[in-house]
């Protein structure tokens, strides 16, 4: 049995917060983050916030939520408070927060020259008049004094309307470079001659009277919070925390109830691993409590509660912020209560949970799957149904979908077997997390690792390459292979159809070779027809290593995807000052022993390049003829043939290790349970039409 009281180290954590009129329970502070549900999948929001303030955050936030029509990011999902006909919406997250003690608090958002209004047909508006960030054919104009009047209204009303939701906590947003307020402040944005622009004191002049308003129109029953980028990262031309970062500040200091201060922009904010350390924000932030006597809030990826605890001690922070890694464990402070820190799913810094803003699904993560799934599958993150029957699993390999179906089906009580080849667990995320910058992704492994370390009823067994005839001879009810895959060395992929053509004495490798070890000879090509981070890392690993690298690809840019992770700029900026060269919009058409003919996307026109091995980066075959062989072979033994037999992650089909987690997570919560007929998860519109016609 696990100790169940917390550890009084962390007592400090626990403690009640004022926050003007109301009062936070402890310092676990959801900010506001976007998940890809808002306005378009309301319920899956309400559950996702009450589950994590059924977790024990003692606040929790929504995601920007557009105020009004003329500012409306139509294409991406955040939550909409337009007019009345909104309340009820957003209301139904504050009831669900509330049910469980936590404060809930909303981020009204204008995203002025953010937002290009192709929904409302709307002029965007803001400081000035520029062209809009998006790369769109639209043009902001910029805000007169009506335009200006109708602006501090409609956070006023926004204000109001969010209280009647019934939120406790409302937010003055002026972050992320992404917000008209934030614009007004920025010198770079803002070039405007009249009270509203040019000395620092005009451009704080509509953020002054915004948070003035707010307070005066709900303060007495909420919290007026700030939310401010501090430092936008653009060195001396913008704002920056020793300069006007915190000359803001020192302007507003205790006019707001809480400052929640981050850096700008968003890809700042939200660094992933790869290129920042849990913490990262702390130097540009520590000294806003010098400043304010208001409490204070931040982010930087926290998990360890020996951090959280040391930021509060030093005086850094009144809260530990946090989006990702309450999105990787909703739970988190509900363990640290309940004395099993060690039980914390810690985030990897992985941004995949960003990519469902881009690409506007709702929000997954790699760590945990049941994110986004709380509504719509009911899933939940720390409770599973028990087993349906006395039955056993076998599980062949224990890469993330082997491990995490053994960890689910584990908590479901079934007797579970883990089989895996290799000397250690983890499979892909073991390999992976070696390369550059990618420690933090072992967390998959690890967690899991120590989950079922735990559990009586799972058994793994390392080392243990199994055949065929094993698997039958193992006699388990139900076997899932989750065998994973490897790159393949064809070049074929999403750009050439068939082989790539190779002449005597080409040399060709994989990931999987640089990875296993394999040097390759003379210049490398490394041909991206993936997209995602593998070429790019093969790349810096390579030339890190003392080779001359180019990187081929036939995408405009390197790493392309990556732009979904807010990473693309990064990986770029690092290999081109590498010294990796860079040949984009090209396909490589041909290989010699010595060279590599690639070919112009758009021309066909053919340039020549050294190549002593080529690196192909372009899909990976699931490992899945340990599955074709059972199958066969169970035809030939009907006695010995389990009830269930598939596969799982990466070797049903190879895809991200988020999709592998899920996909055995998915086998876990399904073993054993009825089919569902149809569509195998609620959506919105049909659940609200059934609701009123029930009603
Ligand atoms: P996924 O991402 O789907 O979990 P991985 O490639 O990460 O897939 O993991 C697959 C794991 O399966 C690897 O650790 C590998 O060593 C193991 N494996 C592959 N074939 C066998 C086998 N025949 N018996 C046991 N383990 C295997
Ligand atoms: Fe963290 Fe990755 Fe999950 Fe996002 S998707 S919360 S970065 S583990």
């Amino acid at each position: 049995m696990k100790a169940v009281s917390r550890d009084p180290r962390y007592d400090i954590l626990f403690e009640p917060v004022r926050l003007g009129p109301v009062t936070a329970p402890n310092r676990f502070y959801q900010v506001p983050h976007c998940n890809g549900m808002g306005h378009q999948y309301p319920s899956s929001m309400a559950e996702m916030r009450s589950v994590k303030a059924e977790g024990g955050w003692g606040v929790v936030n929504t995601e920007e939520v557009e105020i009004h029509h003329t500012s409306e990011l139509s294409g991406v999902i955040e939550s909409r408070l337009w007019d009345d006909s909104d309340i009820p919406v957003l209301a139904r997250m504050v009831e669900r927060v509330h049910e469980h003690g936590a404060l809930a608090g909303i981020e009204p958002a204008h995203l002025g020259m953010g937002a290009a209004n192709n929904y409302s047909r709307e002029i965007p508006m803001g400081p000035t008049a520029r062209p809009i960030d998006l790369l769109e054919p639209v043009q902001s104009r910029a805000m007169d004094k009506a335009d200006i009047r109708a602006f501090r209204e409609m956070h006023v009303n926004a204000a109001l309307r969010s209280r009647r939701a019934g939120f406790d906590i409302v937010y003055v947003y002026a972050g992320h470079d992404m917000t008209t307020l934030m614009h007004f402040l920025s010198p770079t944005r803002n070039d405007r001659t009249d009270e509203y622009g040019g000395s620092l004191e005009n451009r704080v002049r509509l953020m002054r009277e915004v948070l003035e308003d707010t307070k005066e129109a709900i303060g007495d029953t909420c919290a007026v919070a700030v939310r401010l980028a501090v430092d936008e990262m653009q060195g001396a031309e913008g704002i920056s925390a020793d300069e006007e970062g915190r000359a803001i500040v020192e302007i507003l200091a205790d006019l707001p109830d809480l400052w929640d201060v981050n850096v700008s922009g968003w890809e700042n904010d939200s660094a992933t691993s790869r290129f920042s350390q849990e913490g990262y924000q702390t130097d540009y932030i520590s000294w806003v409590k010098d400043v304010t006597s208001k409490p204070v809030v931040g982010v930087g990826r926290f998990t360890s509660p020996d951090t959280m605890v040391s930021l509060v001690r030093n005086g850094v922070l009144d809260f530990v912020g946090a989006a990702r890694p309450s999105i990787a464990d909703p739970f988190l402070p509900r363990k640290i209560e309940e004395g099993r820190p060690e039980d914390i799913r810690e985030c990897i810094g992985c941004n995949i949970c960003v990519t469902a803003d881009f690409l506007v699904h709702p929000m997954r993560c790699t760590q945990n799957p049941t994110m986004g799934e709380e509504w719509r599958k009911g899933w939940h993150p720390e409770r599973i149904a028990p087993k349906s029957a006395d039955e056993s699993v076998l599980i062949v390999g224990a890469g993330p979908a082997g491990l995490e179906a053994a960890r689910a089906l584990g908590q479901r009580g079934y007797d579970v077997t883990l089989a895996e080849a290799g000397r250690a667990v983890g499979g892909r995320v073991a390999v992976e997390s070696r390369l550059p910058g990618l420690s933090a992704w072992k967390r998959v492994a690890d967690y899991r690792e120590y989950q079922i370390s735990q559990m009586a009823n799972v058994a793994l067994y390392l080392e243990s390459p199994l055949s065929a005839d094993e698997v039958l001879d193992f006699g388990a009810d139900h076997v899932a292979f989750a065998t994973g895959s490897v790159w393949a060395g064809s070049g074929v992929g999403r750009t050439n159809r068939l082989p790539i053509t190779a002449d005597d004495g080409a040399r060709i490798m994989t990931p999987d070779d640089i990875c296993g070890g394999k040097v390759p000879q003379g210049p490398v090509v490394v041909f991206d027809d993936d997209y995602y981070y593998m070429a790019g890392l093969m790349a810096e690993k390579l030339r890190d290593d003392g080779h001359d690298v180019t990187y081929v690809t036939p995408a405009a840019d390197v790493s392309h995807w990556t732009h979904n992770t807010m990473e693309q700029e990064r990986i770029q900026t690092r290999l081109m000052e590498m010294g990796v060269r860079i040949v984009p919009l090209h396909n490589l058409a041909r290989l010699g022993a010595d060279s590599a003919d690639l070919s112009c996307v758009y021309t066909d026109r053919v340039q020549t390049v050294p190549c002593g091995t080529a690196v192909l980066v372009t899909m990976r075959a699931a490992t899945d003829s340990l599955f074709h062989e059972v199958a066969a072979l169970s035809d030939d033994r009907p006695d010995a043939k389990p009830a269930t037999l598939l596969r799982i992650g990466d070797c049903l089909a190879p895809g991200t290790i988020a999709a592998a987690v899920y996909g055995g997570h998915r086998f876990a919560r399904e073993l054993g349970e009825p089919a569902t007929d149809g569509v195998p998860f609620r959506r919105e519109l049909p659940a609200l039409a059934q609701d009123r016609r029930s009603g």
